[in-house]
């Protein structure tokens, strides 16, 4: 081997070539320097200046707030239970806040697990009711580091004191305590005084707190729209400023704030200030773009009212139901890109479903087990449609025979054209036994022009399915 070669290998073993350098990782994760938390001073208002009474609070809250409160720890209620009692509502759910660690909460309750990935939480169980205890939080630790991550804090996990953790608590009429020890109020932001004046208000200031948790915005227009209150101007301000940041929110918070707003007995109305300060369109960007059609709009807002309809009249209400309204009207646009391509109809909307999930899932995370159900509901809706025979009533026996039944009937109310069929189903379902025999002898066994249809080859118009 000549020299020159021998020396050649020898240098690249010992000093190998330098690899390419791989192409950066594109992040937008960096650290911040946060201000120093906001310190609010704690008005007391005793028992006698308030109407918080123990009867109306939950046996088992108040329960646990007796038991902490023996077992020598701080105990309070806090957050919407507070707030609604105080404005004479039924509270949804009541929640602890304590000094007590989560652990230390465990030693106290038999009947308690911790939960949370983001946030340790205790959940005590009394049967179907859940108690839940947080430990007293703040912001962010005392060197004022934080973590930015796609615009938003991403650390908030750190326990704190009672005056902490009502500084990092949303709004001012969240963050009154009752204390269970002498039933007196601590309202930390004259939460007291916006709740008296019906105003949604941010604690601190709001360029700061939605870009702490852009899900705040969504809680600001669902408590505005639940309890009919104005959002301060400020805080409304910045909603419109910052509402891209719900973008890069985490797909599956999304979802449980999307639960909140609309199976909580309120969607309509938060539906319309969703609109009103431009957020539909970040959680639901097909949809939206379907509202230049006036029926897709009905059909969505006829499915928000009557969930909220069925919520009142305490009637069981299924997300997977109004997200089958929400994407419909995304889903029958798509179809005619697959009849281009010479799909079957049913191939058609099998495949328009099947990308309009994809697309809305990267937003929100809506589970497989609701997906997979407003599947069923939309392939019945051609066979609700198509003409009737005898084999049509076959699907009554279907297991989401009514939830399809009941869309197909909302689809008529939104105007689409499918009140024939809405009206031939509804009157079939009214038939006793005898009615039912009757009217078989008056349905065709087969569809007699299914071939002549076949070899026609007209466009069904888009909302035909
Ligand atoms: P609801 O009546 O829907 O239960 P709520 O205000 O109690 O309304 P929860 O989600 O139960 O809402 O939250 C309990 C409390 O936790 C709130 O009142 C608020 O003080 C605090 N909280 C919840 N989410 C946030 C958030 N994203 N940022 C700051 N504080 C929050
Ligand atoms: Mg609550």
């Amino acid at each position: 081997m000549p020299y020159k070669r021998l020396m050649n290998i020898i240098q690249t073993l010992f000093n190998p070539p330098k690899k390419q350098p791989l192409p950066p990782i594109i992040t937008t994760r960096h650290f911040i320097k946060l201000p120093p938390p906001v310190q609010l001073p704690a008005k007391q208002i005793p028992r006698a200046q308030h109407s918080v009474s123990r009867k109306n609070i939950s046996k088992n809250a108040v329960k646990v707030l007796y038991q902490l409160h023996q077992a020598g720890y701080q105990a309070f209620l806090v957050g919407g239970g507070i707030r609604d009692l105080l404005l004479g509502l039924k509270p949804k759910d009541f929640d602890v806040a304590t000094n007590a660690s989560p652990e230390q909460v465990r030693q106290v309750f038999r009947n308690c697990r911790l939960i949370g990935r983001r946030f340790l939480l205790a959940h005590v169980h009394f049967g179907q009711e859940i108690i839940e205890v947080a430990t007293f939080r703040k912001q962010h630790d005392e060197s004022g580091d934080g973590v930015i991550e796609n615009g938003c804090i991403i650390r908030d996990n750190v326990y704190g004191t009672i005056d902490e953790d009502a500084c990092r608590r949303d709004f001012t009429i969240n963050a009154l305590y009752y204390d269970i020890s002498n039933f007196s109020l601590l309202d930390y932001a004259d939460g007291m005084a916006d709740l008296q004046a019906k105003i949604i208000r941010l604690i601190g200031n709001p360029t700061e707190r939605y870009q702490e948790d852009p899900v705040r915005m969504l809680r600001a227009v669902r408590l505005a729209a639940k309890l009919g209150f104005e959002i301060e101007p400020e805080t409304a301000k910045a909603i419109h400023q910052f509402s891209h940041l719900l973008e890069n929110t985490h797909a599956a918070r999304l979802y449980e704030e999307m639960l909140k707003m609309f199976l909580g007995g309120y969607a309509y109305p938060s539906f319309v200030k969703l609109r009103e300060f431009g957020l539909f369109k970040l959680l639901f960007p097909q949809t939206e773009a379907c509202f230049d059609d006036p029926i897709a709009l009905a059909l969505v807002e006829q499915a928000l009212k009557n969930t909220d309809e069925r919520v009142a009249a305490d009637k069981s209400v299924t997300p997977a139901f109004l997200l089958a309204a929400l994407l419909w009207f995304p889903i029958l646009r798509l179809i005619p890109e697959y009849r281009d391509k010479g799909l079957s109809e049913q191939d058609c909307l099998v495949s328009a479903i099947d990308k309009v999930i994809d697309r809305q899932i990267r937003r929100i995370s809506i589970p497989r087990r609701v997906t997979i159900l407003s599947h069923e509901i939309w392939l019945l809706q051609p066979r609700l449609t198509r003409p009737k025979t005898k084999r049509s009533l076959r699907i009554m026996t279907h297991q989401r025979f009514r939830a399809g039944y009941d869309f197909l009937y909302l689809r008529a109310q939104a105007g689409e054209n499918v009140a024939d069929s809405a009206q031939w189903w509804t009157q079939v379902q009214e038939m006793d036994e005898a009615q039912r025999e009757q009217f078989f002898d008056t349905v065709p066994s087969h569809r007699n022009n299914r071939n002549n249809r076949r070899r026609k080859k007209k466009k069904p118009p888009a909302t035909s399915v």
